[in-house]
């Protein structure tokens, strides 16, 4: 059946027979196919409805995905096979949506994934960026920025009829929008509504990423996160914040009336979940349409606080978004009284100015807009709640403590085992059954095996085959060789402070100093990197230039290169990911504690059995727990001591610098080797950060970093007890299936169904 319709969608389309046709044709077919699939087994949905409303889904490739959750994959790869067609070549036509950054984005995606496959009622809304977030080159060992064209060879993206009016302070735009199918697994699928105008002009786009900021017809929706380190970038964001916000709320309420469904009781209808604050404004502009259509404001500022819930992703302060009165007055300045209002009420009932929507510097706090004209704030894993509770947010945990829950972070098994992992998942279900997939808690059968040697044994054979893929892809891509025999040690995620890319990186140093000093590794290691800076964070590109620069250093080194590699994926991005987590052996995860609020690359690192090393962080506390400490390399200062030295300020990295071994790791950013293949003002200026200021406090862990991985290390030579370890780290994965989080969220926050 499904081969005849994919051959007569080859005949209409390209007059081709499957022999004939090219990746590209047999790719376009497989969507079209894909689509009237889904068409099918549409639902008619009824009861509450969610609206997940995020700036960023980063969805990843849709093909192999959207046939795993119809059931259809291994038909299709067979009926490939017949003709000597090789699905692996097919999908890599399709170049992954740009939509989203990191793992906020990641989140929202597996959400969609998840919400489908619980068969819940639930769309995704967002922004169609048409050059996404950039796409990252290296040139000269530093990151260059251009654009990241990816909606023609993508073909998910279906026009939709739905266009509302959007009101600025001096023009109105029309909007329009796309859906792409949000696919569950053998259940129903939702949309994601991406808004967009149709005055774009994507040839405005000069030289990398530059492009006029102030032609809001013709750049709105051109990039996701447009640098914003100006006055025309900032307001530029509140432009798309406020196009985002508008179209949602009049779609939400359009479907609310199309149901026949009253405006005062929109709560009890539908729910919005707010994914961090860049959609806070929905709060002010649900509130304001609501008031148009004739509610009292008191009644509509009552309801809207029953509908929308905010999650919080972050405890970076300069992260928690705030923006002037007078920009928002010049993009929206209808929102103005509302927000004004809103902050009035409550600066009346609390006396506490930590609390204010408005500050005294007239700036409009986001979070705190939220928290307050919201019904939930949660956070993302369990200790990111608690410090949300007893630190940054703990003036308003005392006001509405009710309001405050956990909902830590997951990831779907569709994708980052499934997809990515065919193999070990096969191997799995051939171990335990295929439930699994679907009720996640069965995975933990596979703990039955932990002293199978055979079992043990297997594992390690698929890591190993999953290294040599990986080796290929790196090869075929970048040009690099990497020994499938080595430890992958891997660290891949976006590059910050924070997640300590520099720690890794001084690791490096230290193990090359040994090497040349004649001390070499049992087994040889292959350091991966991968992850973008954003372009305005000069220090995150300075981590990353010294990366480049030790890495051709080093694989340039015959006496070195044998023993140790250091790789940079290129533009780090979805498909990438799936590419490397497979292949790797020690999942690097080493933020300053109480500064990642989950991670969820944590997550997909467990999942395919690599071990991790990590600090007391996020979820990394949660992997620790399930897992047991001698199946996890946990090491540094704990979260609660961490906050003391923020507290106390008595954190002074100059006095690691001069300590123990440390200098000449942090000597040698600066050295003449270094100088040689690197930019010196970009070099010297890593050096000094890291020694003057170290606002992350790399070099309090630093010693006992490099203690743990050697510890790591020296385990890995047993490769039994290695293969022991991942296993069990596989079979307590199950917890963190996003299936459980968003079972969570709507039997906590949502209550559909
Ligand atoms: C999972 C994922 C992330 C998040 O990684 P963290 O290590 O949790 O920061 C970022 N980017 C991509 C492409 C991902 O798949």
């Amino acid at each position: 059946m499904m081969e005849k319709n994919l051959l007569e969608i080859l005949k209409m389309k390209y007059a081709k027979s499957i022999n004939d046709a090219s990746n590209e044709e047999v790719y376009f077919s497989l969507v079209e196919l894909t689509k009237s699939m889904i068409k099918e087994r549409e639902l008619k949905k009824s009861g509450k409805k969610l609206y997940y409303i995020s700036a960023e889904f980063l969805i990843g490739r849709l093909l192999k995905n959207n046939l795993i959750n119809l059931g259809i994959y291994k038909e299709v790869k067979e009926v490939l096979g017949k003709f000597n067609r090789d699905f692996n070549e097919i999908e890599e036509v399709e170049i992954e949506p740009s939509l989203g950054n990191g793992g906020l984005g990641r989140l929202a995606a597996c959400f969609l994934d998840s919400i489908a496959t619980l068969g819940l009622n639930g769309d995704g809304l967002g922004l169609n960026y048409h050059f996404g977030l950039f796409k990252q080159v290296f040139e000269n060992n530093k990151q260059k920025a251009v654009k990241n064209p990816w909606i023609d060879s993508s073909g998910w993206l279906n026009e939709s009829n739905i266009s509302f009016d959007v009101n600025f302070k001096d023009f109105k735009v029309k909007s329009k929008s796309y859906t792409i199918d949000m696919i569950g697994l053998q259940n129903n699928s939702n949309n994601l509504y991406l808004f967009d105008i149709d005055t774009i002009d994507e040839d405005i786009v000069r030289d990398g990423i530059n492009f006029n900021k102030k032609d809001i017809r013709k750049n709105l929706t051109l990039f996701l996160y447009p640098d914003d380190s100006d006055k025309d970038g900032q307001l530029l964001r509140i432009y798309q914040q406020y196009f985002m916000v508008s179209n949602a709320a009049q779609y939400i309420l359009l479907e609310n009336e199309k149901n026949g469904l009253s405006l005062e009781e929109l709560d009890k209808n539908i729910v919005i979940q707010i994914n961090d604050t860049h959609p806070s404004m929905i709060i002010p502009e649900l509130i304001r349409l609501l008031i148009e259509k004739g509610i009292d404001k008191d009644k509509a500022i009552d309801i809207v606080s029953k509908t929308c819930a905010y999650t919080n992703h972050t405890i970076l302060s300069e992260a928690l978004e705030k923006w002037p009165i007078s920009y928002i007055e010049e993009v929206a300045p209808q929102l103005i009284p509302i927000i004004k209002e809103l902050d009035s009420r409550i600066n009346s009932k609390f006396n506490d100015e930590r609390v204010s929507i408005i500050d005294k510097n007239n700036m409009i706090h986001m979070a705190n807009m939220d928290i307050h004209y919201g019904f939930s704030v949660n956070g993302v894993a369990a200790l990111h709640t608690e410090i949300l509770k007893n630190e940054e947010l703990n003036s308003f945990y005392n006001i509405y403590p009710h309001k405050f829950n956990n909902k830590t972070n997951g990831i779907t098994f569709r994708r980052w085992l499934l997809s990515c992992n065919e193999s070990l998942s096969s191997y799995i279900e051939e171990l335990i059954g295929g439930e699994f997939i679907k009720d996640y808690n069965k995975i933990s059968k596979l703990y039955d095996y932990k002293d199978n040697k055979e079992v043990l044994n297997k594992i390690g054979e698929i890591k190993k085959n999953n290294k040599i893929s990986l080796k290929n892809y790196l090869l075929k891509t970048q040009n690099i060789n990497i020994d499938e025999n080595s430890i992958f040690d891997i660290q891949i995620k976006r590059f910050h402070e924070y997640k300590r890319q520099q720690m890794n990186l001084l690791y490096i140093i230290y193990k090359y100093i040994e090497i040349k000093k004649g001390n070499k590794p049992a087994t040889p290691i292959t350091t991966i990197f991968g992850g973008k800076a954003a372009p305005a964070y000069i220090i995150a590109q300075d981590i990353i230039h010294a990366i480049l620069c030790l890495s051709e250093l080093i694989n340039n080194d015959i006496e070195a290169d044998k023993f140790l590699k250091v790789v940079m994926i290129e533009n780090y991005n979805v498909t990438s990911a799936s590419k490397v987590i497979p292949a790797c052996d020690v999942s690097e995860q080493i933020s300053l504690a109480s500064k990642e609020a989950s991670g969820t690359g944590n997550m997909k690192f467990m999942l395919n059995g690599a071990l991790t090393l990590g600090t007391e962080d996020g979820a990394n506390v949660e992997i620790m727990n399930l897992v047991g400490k001698d199946n996890i390399y946990i090491f540094g200062e704990k979260s609660s001591d961490v906050i003391s030295h923020y507290k106390n300020r008595d954190y002074n990295s100059r006095s690691y610098y001069y300590k123990g071994s440390i200098k000449p790791l942090i000597d040698f950013i600066v050295s003449d080797e270094m100088l040689k293949v690197g930019d010196t003002t970009s070099l010297y200026r890593l050096y000094n950060e890291l020694i003057n200021k170290d606002w992350f406090m790399t070099l309090l862990d630093l010693e006992d970093y490099i203690k743990m991985k050697e510890e790591a290390f020296k385990d890995y030579e047993d490769k039994e007890d290695w293969n022991r370890k991942a296993l069990i780290n596989i079979s307590k994965a199950g917890f963190f299936s996003s299936d459980r989080t968003i079972e969570e969220y709507n039997r906590d926050i949502w209550k559909l169904k």
